[in-house]
């Protein structure tokens, strides 16, 4: 779980309360991180890191986590990174790069992976059935989506 905990300020305006640092720190654990790489964020208020620490979580559970780091890529980037990785058979790589021409790239290739929410991505699933996809296929194609950040 990610630990909150408030560090006091020592600079003059602390007392005051107005001073302009970020005393509450949210460490947590990145889940990509294998050897137990542990990140930091500080915010002004106490409840900005409630609210981040539980995003979080809520996100690691769900598999949605993104690095810090990594959010300011675009798509596009991470995708073709994602498809040189690994060995994969002609035919399966034909497969991943239609379903991305044809239905990631037009909605989400040139946007950052920060910036794709997870109401964005049901939009999008919602978008395809109502566009006359079958709901397994629409699955499939998240499922691409899925692997592509992961
Ligand atoms: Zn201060």
């Amino acid at each position: 779980m990610a630990k909150i905990w408030k560090v006091d300020c020592a600079c003059p305006k602390a007392k005051k309360s107005i001073c302009r640092h970020k005393p509450w720190k949210v460490r947590y654990r990145d889940p990509g991180g294998r050897v137990g790489k542990q990140l930091e964020v500080s915010f002004k208020l106490k409840n900005q890191a409630e609210d981040f620490a539980g995003k979080v979580e809520r996100e690691k559970a769900v598999g949605t986590y993104i690095d810090p780091k990594q959010s300011g890529r675009l798509m596009e980037d991470v995708w073709n990174e994602w498809l040189s990785i690994g060995n994969r058979e002609p035919s399966t790589l034909a497969s991943y790069r239609g379903v991305y021409r044809k239905h990631i790239e037009p909605v989400f290739g040139g946007r950052t992976i920060g910036s794709i929410t997870s109401q964005d991505i049901a939009e999008w699933r919602a978008g395809q059935e109502a566009a006359g996809l079958a709901p397994a296929t629409v699955h499939r194609h998240y499922v691409v989506l899925k692997a592509a950040f992961i």
